[in-house]
């Protein structure tokens, strides 16, 4: 099927195309004629699948048909981060190059006086995430009254974030008549709950996730002593030929230690981990994309949500605590049918974790050896990595040369995935759930036919913003000590495509 078949305008085609998509993606086909209907979608898809284009494009020209009440946005998507947020707004960006509409992207940890005069102009779409809307309407910056489509994207991951309540209010405030699109990586029974109580006879479309970057990356392992793993690295970047390679650590100070290693060992790094400030982030982000850097040095906090493209390796200094953080990380390099490979360095202490992450992978990562290294049993770990401070297992080590294989290991143990706690949004009284119209509507009845109530009530008295941080603590913050970087700040470059002008200096970026 083609892109044309699916009753696209032609504005909205020479956008595709120029965007040099030729096919439509299985979740594109399947929504993209069900939204220009004016149907509910409930959809099953993730990151990969091409779904914000799915919804994205058939908005457009449901927009561009239609006429802005006195400039109030019709339109809203939600996304439960920044960066998720700015992605959507770069592309629809370059889906509008063709028509005339505009959008406003409400995200915290920009001014909010930017987005304020944004609305004062007069927006078609509003891209938000759930903190900074509610923030400015609140403030009495927006009205939500004619805003008559609705999409809730990543509903699983706002779910996690603690973000239903602000989604609930969200909902209340928007008209009853409206369409609305809910997407969600998975369908657990909250999430399920949620879409029966805002969606009104929905078409249900699940699409398969992308191939998983475990089937277009070469993966293998090397089994090091603790002490090793910095001459190990240092040997597969040389014996790799790597162009460019995405580093990651387990812990900030980690990250910190190996960019000075490696920088002594003459090796063109940087560093990235959310202790540093917002634009030294940025600005390191903009020289590795732009091939000034060739190593980046990561803790986990940069593994998601990023779309660095053409990154030709990874390696795992550390396993990674969480497992499915390995598909995450290998997940940066072979992307979009490239080839790509990842090396893990792996320890004693790491026995556990490995043998988490393989039993998730469903598969023994391929072990290779290299040249000159220890050789190191990996029975002597104590099955733990958290206890980098003892001693390691260097004591049996023993060269092994050039293509020698380690001896046969014991049995991996059985898996304990870590999981670390989810961050709960701090209970707010204010920001407790408006009871839910759309439950007391009932399911399957006829379309909504007048506005929520809480749509014509007073704005609330201003008050500080919201601290969207704290509810965007992620699992992988949580757990090596950070704070939050990935979901909590824009990468330059989809700032600069989207919203602004190519900052010139790093003040400018912060402003
Ligand atoms: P998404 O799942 O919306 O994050 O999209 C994933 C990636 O696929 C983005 O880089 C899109 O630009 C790209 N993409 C979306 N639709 C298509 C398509 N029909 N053909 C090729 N690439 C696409």
């Amino acid at each position: 099927m083609t892109f044309e078949a699916l009753g696209l305008s032609d504005e909205v085609l020479r956008a595709v195309n120029d965007s040099g998509y030729t096919d439509p993606t299985p979740i594109q086909r399947d929504a993209i004629p069900v939204v220009l209907m004016g149907r509910d979608v409930l959809g099953c898809a993730q990151t990969g699948t091409g779904k914000t284009a799915s919804f994205t494009l058939p908005m457009i020209d449901i927009l561009a048909s239609g006429q802005a009440k006195a400039r109030m946005p019709r339109s809203l998507i939600l996304e439960p981060t920044r960066e998720l947020a700015a992605q959507v707004a770069d592309n629809f960006t370059k889906y509008t190059a063709y028509q005339n509409l505009n959008f406003a992207l409400l995200i915290g940890g920009e001014r909010m006086g930017d987005q304020q005069r944004a609305l004062d102009r007069g927006v078609d779409v509003l891209i938000a995430t759930p903190g900074r809307l509610l923030d400015l309407y609140e403030r009495g910056n927006i009205l939500l009254s004619d805003c008559k489509i609705l999409v809730i994207d990543e509903a699983d991951r706002m779910l996690d974030m603690g973000f239903i309540p602000d989604i609930e209010r969200i909902v209340g405030l928007l008209p009853r008549m409206r369409q609305t699109l809910f997407f969600s990586a998975t369908m657990p029974p909250a999430i399920r709950k949620l879409a029966d109580a805002f969606l009104i006879n929905p078409k249900e479309i699940t699409v398969a996730p992308p191939a998983s970057p475990a089937a277009t990356v070469a993966q293998h392992k090397v089994v090091v002593a603790e002490r090793d793993k910095r001459e190990a690295l240092r040997t597969l970047i040389k014996q790799e030929e790597v162009t460019n390679a995405i580093i990651f650590c387990n812990r900030k100070r980690d990250v910190d230690i190996l960019v000075k290693s490696l920088t002594r060992h003459k090796f063109d790094c940087a560093g990235l981990h959310g202790d540093m400030a917002q634009p030294a982030r940025m600005a390191t982000l903009e020289k590795f994309r732009d091939g000034e850097v060739r190593l980046l040095v990561a803790s986990d906090v940069a593994a998601r949500g990023l779309d660095i493209p053409r990154v030709g390796h990874v390696f795992n200094f550390d396993v990674p605590v969480n497992a499915e953080d390995y598909i995450h990380r290998i997940g940066r390099t072979g992307r979009a049918g490239r080839s790509g490979r990842a090396f893990t360095l792996v320890s004693p202490d790491d026995n556990r974790l490995l043998g988490a992450v393989e039993a998730m992978l469903g598969q023994t990562i391929e072990e290779i050896d290299l040249p000159n290294m220890a050789s190191v049993d990996m029975s002597e770990g104590e099955g733990d990595s958290h206890g980098r401070g003892r001693g390691r297992s260097g004591g049996a080590s023993k060269p092994r040369g050039r293509g020698e294989r380690s001896a046969p290991r014991e049995a991996t143990p059985e898996p304990e995935v870590v999981t670390a706690p989810t961050e709960q949004a701090p209970a707010e009284p204010e920001r407790q759930a408006a009871p839910s119209r759309q439950r007391e509507r009932g399911r399957g009845g006829s379309r909504r036919s007048e506005q929520a109530p809480a749509a014509s009530s007073a704005p609330a008295s201003p008050r500080a913003p919201r601290e969207e941080p704290q509810r965007h603590g992620r699992r992988d913050d949580v757990r090596d000590g950070s704070l939050g970087f990935g979901d909590n700040e824009v990468p330059a470059f989809f700032l600069q495509r989207s919203i602004a002008p190519r900052p010139s200096s790093e003040a400018s970026e912060s402003a």
